[in-house]
């Protein structure tokens, strides 16, 4: 099946309409890139959202590319400059995270206070959805590094649209890519000639990740598909291991979270 085919299979799955207003997260990727292009080329209502993270040269480029690529597709871009309101770059704020909790990762630290950032903007935005990049191997490498790790509840709110979460406060996200590999992205990208950027993010140094990304990238596309179908095989299952902690809000900061205090303030107090 084409990408393209796949693309729109998964919206239809995910029952999206043409009706919403969607908040595409642009990181300057192939991916993100790829998701709101053919958002925009089958008729849905997006906007583009950008997190400028401050990282030097990187971002700047990342942001170029987003800008360049907002500007092709006609959409309002809205970006988020963690320097001026949260008063920091990411490099500082996760230094200063890493050097009280020892041994968090860089993308784990980055991945809470992008996904915090996200919810909030979209909902002052107020966009019925976040559309995020994550594609087949993104998925394929974080199902089985929960598997390893022994947690497997861990994936129980995976899958093309966030499940089970209903609040007002919580912005549901979709992942339009979430059945298409990454070379395929890749090779639509370049076809299409996008304004992406390919070099890796320079803080990237999750080695755990790593080390299974080398392995997904050693599948082929049919083994990638056979793990993410089984894997919806077991939704189900895995669901009954989770906590019951239902959704509540975070006596920090007020946005939604399955504990007292969410994870972005955990990580910041
Ligand atoms: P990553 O966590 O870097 O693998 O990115 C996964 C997805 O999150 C991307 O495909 C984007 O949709 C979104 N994303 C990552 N970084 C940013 C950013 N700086 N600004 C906006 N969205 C982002
Ligand atoms: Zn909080």
């Amino acid at each position: 099946m084409k990408l393209e085919e796949k693309f729109n299979q998964t919206l239809k799955k995910i029952k999206l309409s043409k009706k919403e207003k969607i908040l595409v997260a642009l990181s300057g990727g192939k991916d993100s890139c790829v998701t709101a292009y053919l958002l925009k080329k089958f008729g849905y209502n997006i906007e583009g959202f950008n997190i400028d993270l401050g990282m030097g040269e990187y971002s700047k480029k990342c942001l170029d590319a987003v800008k360049k690529l907002c500007e092709q597709l006609g959409i309002k871009l809205h970006v988020y400059d963690i320097k001026k309101e949260m008063g920091s770059s990411m490099c500082y704020i996760r230094a200063k995270v890493q050097h009280e909790k020892k041994g968090l990762k860089n993308c784990a630290i980055c991945g809470v206070i992008k996904k915090w950032i996200m919810n909030r903007e979209a909902r002052k935005l107020k966009v019925n959805k976040i559309a995020t990049g994550h594609n087949l191997d993104d998925e394929v490498q974080t199902f089985l590094m929960n598997i390893f790790k022994g947690s497997p509840e861990l994936s129980a709110n995976s899958g093309a649209v966030t499940q089970n979460v209903k609040d007002k406060k919580f912005i549901t996200r979709i992942k339009p890519l979430f059945y298409i590999d990454e070379n395929e992205i890749r090779k639509y990208s370049k076809q299409k000639k996008l304004p992406v950027i390919y070099e890796k993010c320079p803080c990237a140094s999750d080695s755990y990740r790593i080390q299974m990304r080398e392995f997904v990238d050693s599948l082929t596309t049919k083994q990638k598909e056979n793990v993410m179908e089984n894997f919806e095989k077991l939704f189900p299952k895995i669901e009954k291991l989770k906590t019951s902690e239902k959704l509540n809000y975070c006596k920090i900061c007020g946005e939604p979270s399955r504990k007292k205090v969410c994870k972005m303030c955990e990580l910041l107090r």
